[in-house]
């Protein structure tokens, strides 16, 4: 089978590979589409995947249709499907409580697409439970917008958002505005945005369920937003990972307001800890999602009350990878999500 391998910092070449052989257990499926991620930049950019190795096939938004069904019975040749890009070991103790985006050995067991073959591929081999079966309804782009918009699902539940609330999310790329999108559903009655590259600011301005979007790079920021809705903000949720967004979103908060830092960055970040003191901020991470958000971003997709069709801006073919990778990383690009359809 083709793939599309990492084989240095900035270098993804396609290749021809072993496709995986049927085990009786596992599910085979033949790729359709796959996301670009933001965690899959930072691999482009190192050359390494999740563990230090060269060579990772990336890809972990997915959708495809069934070739062997391993041992789910219920699953056909044909069918189409996604899956979790998880593999949560089920006996540790978060694991024990539901919590599989927590599991204890998560980081060394298999995850397709950040330490085991993922998605950028004709053909990838899935833990058979992690399979879910795609209604009518959802469209093969929009299948692979499960993931992110289960990120940021699980991002808006531990912000612990209230009717009524007002929302402010820094950064508007994918996992921000499916942020947004979110809040919406779930009865903000004002969400605001920042973001630093103007053309993404354009592009949320036009999302219906984005009340204003400013300039996260305006030193006056704050003060403009809080004119702006005359008073503070109950929520934030910072998906920039950076100490200036994060400063920005604890300026903007109430007292006993809430923060979630949904972002990553793999170097320490100043934070203006102060100001978290004396406004009692309250502030938590977020990681992943549990199986149960997956469902309900799946459900609420192919229901049409979480529209995400809107938020894909290019579908590109598999051979074209390392282009659009290459116009990521230059910053200029104003491209939200990007599909590869791998045929
Ligand atoms: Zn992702
Ligand atoms: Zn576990």
């Amino acid at each position: 089978m083709l793939a599309a391998r990492l084989t240095g910092p900035k270098h993804l070449e396609i290749v021809e590979t072993d496709t995986p052989d049927p085990d009786g257990h596992n599910v085979i499926i033949r790729v359709k589409t796959c996301g670009i991620c933001g965690s899959d930049l930072h691999y482009w950019e190192t050359g390494l995947d999740m563990t230090g190795k060269t060579g990772l096939i990336m890809g972990h938004e997915f959708c495809g249709t069934v070739v062997d069904p391993g041992s789910r019975s219920d699953l056909r040749p044909g069918d189409r499907v996604t899956a979790l890009p998880l593999d949560p070991c089920g006996t540790c103790g978060p694991c024990r409580r539901g919590q599989a985006n927590l599991c204890t050995k998560g980081m060394k067991r298999s995850i397709p697409g950040n330490n085991s073959p993922g998605a950028f591929a004709q053909y990838l081999k899935l833990r058979h439970d992690m399979v879910r079966i795609l209604p009518d309804t959802i469209s093969e782009s929009e299948a692979a917008m499960i993931e992110p918009a289960s990120v940021a699902l699980h991002a808006v539940h531990q912000a612990g958002l209230g009717i009524g609330d007002r929302v402010f999310i820094t950064g508007g790329g994918t996992i921000g505005l499916l942020c947004a999108a979110w809040a919406r559903t779930g009865g903000a009655s004002y969400i605001a945005l920042s973001e630093i590259n103007e053309g993404r600011r354009e592009f949320a301005r036009a999302l219906s369920y984005v009340d204003a979007v400013f300039d996260a790079a305006d030193p006056g920021v704050v003060s403009t937003m809080k004119k702006a809705i005359k008073g503070s903000f109950d929520i934030a949720i910072d998906t920039s990972g950076r100490d200036a967004g994060i400063n920005t979103a604890i300026s903007a908060l109430k007292s006993q307001g809430r923060l979630v830092l949904a972002g990553i960055n793999f170097h320490p970040q100043s934070i203006f800890t102060l100001m978290l003191v004396i406004k009692e901020i309250e502030m938590k991470a977020s990681l992943g999602y549990i199986p149960e958000e997956f469902d309900l971003a799946l459900e609420s997709i192919a229901d049409k009350t979480l529209h995400v069709g809107n938020l894909i801006n290019k579908t590109i073919p598999l051979k074209d990878v390392q282009k659009s990778f290459e116009n990521l990383a230059s910053g200029d690009t104003c491209d939200v999500k990007i599909i590869l359809e791998v045929t």
